[in-house]
């Protein structure tokens, strides 16, 4: 820490990505990427808009935001992109919360939540899951606060129902509820349906997962035109141009190709059944997910030596050394091929602790 920095960046504790190894080449099971390469329109797209880097981008975003909401079903003005879901998240916090509009988030949910408030300095509660790692959204209801909830959560990957949300959103009519659908494509609902009901409803998603565009950066926020148009005014007054020019381009190939988008989605679908079966054989228990990942437990080895032992063989999965994860691990579903060498190197470790 330099002497410069400014107290009230002083005890910040910033949020820590998974790891993004260089040195050697690891089957990544961490940080949730697709394992299905980046949509040919998409690349295509992206390449001939490189052609014209010497110029801005467009800060409205106009072809992107009409492509994307026709998709969603929603007008332009109902959509804003930005510089992958968690600027829109980041957004929220600023347009949304403060002294007088506290947030609310689960104690075990996406790590950037707290990390955003403590930045920002906003007052946060943290509501304890269910001892299963499920929300009860009773505990949601009227709290006078912004919410913010993922759907499907992570790293559980454990999914509300439609009505589950919407009871959400009813009961807080006078706070923002920002549901972040970053892993909803997977097999969970979408909240989109709801923007037009409800006013105080801000949905999140993002093209890294679903749409192989991680690298990329590109996220989304779907509400209602006046939430729309104060995110606007945060982005407005941060950075007009937040999507660059190839980035923007490869978002209309892949929206013009969401017939792929689709099949991979399918095809982790099917993967994580036939993971989740062969963990469950292997002695894991592994909640029910809806999301590209699955959240496990071993009960003959402990969640920091699995994912130890497993790097040795040159496997990465997600660890959390908190109290309540400490024992589980977060495994990214990849390609059938990925997750066939997983769980030879896991039945590989159980055979060597025999
Ligand atoms: N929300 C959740 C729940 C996530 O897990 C992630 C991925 N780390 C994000 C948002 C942000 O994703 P991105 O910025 O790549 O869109």
């Amino acid at each position: 820490m330099s002497r410069f920095l400014s107290g009230r960046h002083k005890s910040l504790v910033p949020y820590t990505p998974g790891e993004q190894p260089t040195q050697r080449q690891y089957i990544k099971l961490n940080t949730n990427e697709s394992p299905f390469p980046p949509s040919e329109k998409a690349v295509l797209f992206a390449s001939e808009a490189a052609r014209k880097l010497e110029l801005y981008p467009d800060p409205t975003c106009g072809a992107l935001h009409a492509a994307f909401a026709g998709r969603c079903g929603v007008e332009p003005h109902e959509v804003l992109m930005t510089n992958g879901s968690d600027e829109i998240l980041y957004f929220a916090f600023l347009a949304f919360c403060d002294d007088r509009h506290p947030a609310a988030f689960a104690d075990i949910t996406y790590g950037f939540y707290s990390v955003f408030a403590d930045l920002l300095h906003v007052p946060y509660t943290l509501i304890p899951l269910r001892d299963d790692f499920s929300i009860d959204p009773e505990d949601y209801v009227g709290l006078g606060k912004t919410i913010f909830l993922a759907n499907p959560n992570a790293p559980t990957g454990l999914a509300l129902s439609p009505d589950a949300v919407e009871r959400i959103v009813r009961g807080n009519p006078n706070n923002v509820v920002v549901v972040d659908e970053a892993y909803v494509d997977f097999g969970a609902e979408s909240a989109v349906g709801l923007i037009h009901k409800y006013d105080n409803l801000l949905v999140t998603q993002t093209f890294s997962k679903s749409r192989s565009m991680a690298g990329a950066r590109l996220g989304c926020g779907i509400g209602c035109k006046d939430l729309i148009a104060d995110l606007n005014t945060i982005k407005y007054s941060i950075n007009p141009y937040n999507i660059n020019r190839m980035t923007m381009a490869a978002g209309l190939g892949v929206l013009a190709d969401e017939e792929y988008t689709r099949q991979n989605c399918r095809a982790v679908a099917e993967t994580r059944t036939m993971t989740t079966e062969a963990l469950r054989q292997l002695g894991f228990s592994v909640l029910d997910s809806k999301a590209n990942f699955v959240f496990a437990k071993a009960g003959w080895i402990g969640g920091k030596d699995l994912y130890l032992k497993l790097k040795d063989r040159g496997v990465l999965i997600r660890h959390f050394e908190t109290p309540r994860l400490k024992d589980y691990n977060r495994i990214t579903i990849g390609s059938r091929e990925q997750m066939r060498a997983l769980l030879l190197a896991i039945e590989a470790i159980r055979e060597e602790l025999k």
